[in-house]
């Protein structure tokens, strides 16, 4: 009887993608599940429509075979090859190593298979007379043409060749492609596919597309005919990837549209604005007016507040856009309506500053403010959790520490999360969840959530804020506050360092002052730290009648924020950094930036970094010294940021850098739900996803149903954040 001999190391387990949630596998209805059914479950192949859904990464042609000449005469090209042929002889040789080796023959000639790794079974099955069709590369070896480890089956004289191509599937470890296709094709022959698009909306707005039934694009892609177009499903271009993708991204809407809809049936505390309140009086005592940007922006968000639904909007602005304004405006009339505001900030420097900030400005108002970060001593820490659970301190401005589970607010009805993007979805929850009396999502439409507000320097192109935050409102500032000239940035060849520091001192003489940002050696936090503290060192003694101050990661919070408020106070004139203040840091006297090694920061870091400076009226200087030679990529990023200061420029050059996927990082809440549709390319189908989820939400809330059913299974949830 023909069979697959077992080829435990023919077939290496294609990575999987990661982006999946990993979830607990589960217990099968009947008793302990086969090993094999929990690592499926484990890779979210759980129920029949998964596995229909696990798509091919690739596929083997097994439908033609090669005379053994004509595979020989090929070897060396590197293409693997199928040939059939009985064998000769088969030996286990110990010379160098234990291996097994069959000669097999046809008509045309002979070649040689070797087994590194081999079962008996393996041995019984290649036994003398055995005819066997196998598949790989073959090679020129030293006793003749040769295929290691091939794939190889045992076959009957003249048994028929497949007329479908194989699929070789996305798997883990201790998953075999054979038992994949077993699994899948059960499944297929199984699961009926009813079309979910309702006709209405196939042939209205989705009519130029063309699509075709799902089931027969599914069943193509598991099993293409021969004369498949063959380069179409290597790109997934195919219209039969194209039905697949445009599902998902469907899926991916219909699914945001619906939290964000479940949002607005949640009650939030309404918080109208109320004149002559603390939020007049900040605004009367301000030293500056508001950008016509800034005053819209806080209208948006003012009108969010007054209703009864909770708020849910990213405000993005590009570094020095003055963001951290308008959150203070918004925490104003959340305290002037009774509640308390929080803010947190990603790092402790940041939430350091914001609390020097704010306190300066609302304290004298009356308005108690509470820092909250995980470096404050026990009792200093029990203090102000206390204050802000006996509802007396109005606004809490903190880390991380905001979120911990000690902390509970008496009545939060406004968290703000500054350079939202630094946070996961998880912990952009928690804050949320912080509100007195709300639970979690799910919870009875009646528990009120606090209104909030993201913040984000890091702007994002069109398409995918359309589809990772279509649950978002958007306010954007686009507009500087007068008065800044554009930063000027020079690349300068890290040979020319002693012109650099020159440049230092004479900034230093004009009254300004200087960060000069440490390498990033990625491998080596002790190193970047010993390279950041001898940089202190060389230029401390370069510029000896300068104060130099050194602020990396690793210093004590209290010696940080002792550093930041000296270098704030214009005690210190030169700042030797980390990465440290990549983020928010505000110091308007400062007006040069140096940056040494640039060449190995990604883009959206050096846009950080340079947004430090040109913060006030000087004109700013940002010099990114680089060690020659420069990669093309290298190239192109220092290129970018001599060219334009334009956070937007910028972020859509990066983007085309480095793709979507690594451009928001794996944590944003769309990511999760996208297997297939790749929103570079596929971008154009966004749109049309959009029209047809919100007519579908509108008029066919079944298929909605059976259409999420299909795609997201239990995994909604992930997407509420
Ligand atoms: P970001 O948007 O990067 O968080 P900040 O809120 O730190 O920016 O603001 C940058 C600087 O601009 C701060 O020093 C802030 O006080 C100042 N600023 C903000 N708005 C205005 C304005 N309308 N006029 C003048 N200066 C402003
Ligand atoms: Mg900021």
């Amino acid at each position: 009887m023909p069979g697959t001999a077992p080829t435990p190391d023919t077939e290496p387990a294609a990575a999987a993608r990661p982006s999946r949630p990993a979830r607990p596998a589960p217990a099968a209805a009947g008793g302990k599940p086969s090993s094999a059914m929990a690592r499926l479950a484990k890779m979210g192949l759980k129920r029949d429509v998964d596995l229909v859904l696990h798509l091919p990464l690739r596929y083997e042609d097994e439908t033609t075979l090669l005379p053994v000449s004509e595979a020989i005469a090929r070897a060396g090209l590197g293409l693997p090859v199928q040939v059939e042929g009985v064998v000769t002889s088969s030996e286990v040789t110990v010379r160098p190593r234990r291996q097994l080796v069959v000669k097999l023959a046809d008509d045309s000639g002979e070649l040689v298979l070797r087994f590194l790794n081999f079962y008996g079974s393996q041995v019984k099955l290649m036994a003398e007379g055995a005819r066997l069709r196998v598949r790989g590369e073959l090679r020129g070896g030293f006793f003749g043409a040769e295929m290691v480890h091939p794939t190889v089956r045992t076959v009957g004289e003249g048994e028929a060749l497949p007329d479908r191509l194989t699929p070789v599937y996305p798997a883990t470890a201790g998953i075999s492609q054979a038992y994949l296709r077993k699994a899948i094709g059960g499944a297929l022959g199984r699961t009926p596919l009813p079309e979910t698009l309702p006709q209405p909306v196939l042939q209205g707005p989705l009519a130029r597309l063309r699509l075709r039934p799902l089931s027969e694009c599914l069943r193509l892609l598991h099993a293409p005919p021969q004369q498949v177009d063959e380069a179409a499903l290597a790109e997934r271009s195919h219209p039969a990837w194209q039905r697949v993708k445009f599902d998902e991204l469907l899926a991916q809407q219909l699914s945001l549209k619906r939290a964000q809809a479940a949002r607005r049936d949640k009650n939030a505390p309404a918080m109208p604005r109320r004149e002559g309140g603390l939020l007049t009086r900040f605004l009367a005592a301000l030293p500056f007016q508001l950008t016509g940007a800034q005053r819209r922006v806080v209208e948006e968000i003012g009108g969010d507040m007054a209703a009864p639904h909770p708020m849910h909007r990213l405000l993005q602005g590009d570094v020095g856009s003055g963001k951290t304004i308008v959150a203070a405006l918004a925490a104003c009339q959340a305290i002037d309506a009774g509640y308390q505001a929080a803010l947190m900030a990603p790092t402790e420097i940041l939430a350091e500053q914001h609390y020097r900030k704010l306190s300066a400005w609302l304290e004298p108002l009356g308005v108690p403010v509470v820092w909250l970060a995980g470096s404050l001593k026990a009792r200093a820490k029990r203090e102000a959790v206390a204050r802000v659970e006996a509802g007396e301190a109005q606004l809490a401005i903190g880390t991380h520490a905001l979120i911990q589970d000690t902390v509970r607010f008496a009545r939060l009805g406004l968290s703000v999360v500054d350079e939202q993007h630094r946070f996961g979805v998880a912990q952009r929850l928690a804050l949320r969840g912080k509100a007195d009396g709300a639970a979690d999502d799910g919870a009875g439409a009646a528990a009120a959530v606090p209104h909030q507000l993201m913040m984000s320097a890091t702007p994002i192109p069109r398409t995918l804020a359309m589809t990772y935050y279509a649950d978002l409102d958007v306010s954007v500032i686009d507009e500087l506050p007068p008065g800044r000239s554009p930063v000027v940035t020079r690349l300068v060849n890290d040979a020319r360092r002693d012109e650099v520091i020159a440049r230092v001192h004479y900034a230093a003489a004009e009254g300004r002052q200087v960060y000069w940002v440490c390498p990033l050696i990625e491998e080596s936090e002790a190193l970047q730290l010993q390279t950041a503290v001898e940089t202190y060192e060389t230029l401390a003694a370069a510029l000896p009648d300068l104060k130099v101050g050194l602020v990396h990661g690793r210093l004590p919070p209290a010696e940080k924020a002792e550093v930041m408020a000296a270098f704030s106070a214009n005690r210190l004139q030169v700042l030797v950094a980390t990465t440290v203040i990549e983020v928010g840091v505000d110091v308007p006297n400062a007006s040069l930036m140096v940056i040494e090694h640039a060449e190995r920061f990604g883009l959206a870091q050096l846009h950080q970094l340079r947004g430090r400076v040109g913060r006030g009226s000087a004109e700013s200087v940002c010099l990114l010294m680089y060690q020659a030679p420069l990669s093309p990529t290298a190239r192109e990023r220092l290129g970018t940021m001599r060219e334009t200061t334009d956070g937007f420029e910028i972020a859509r050059r990066d983007l085309e850098i480095r793709g979507p996927g690594e451009f928001l990082g794996a944590r944003q809440s769309g990511e999760a739900m996208l297997r297939f549709a790749d929103l570079e390319r596929d971008a154009w189908m966004v749109e049309y996803a959009q029209e047809a989820a919100e007519l579908m939400l509108a008029r066919h809330p079944e298929a909605v149903e059976a259409h999420l059913a299909r795609w997201l299974g239990g995994r909604e949830q992930f997407l509420k954040a």
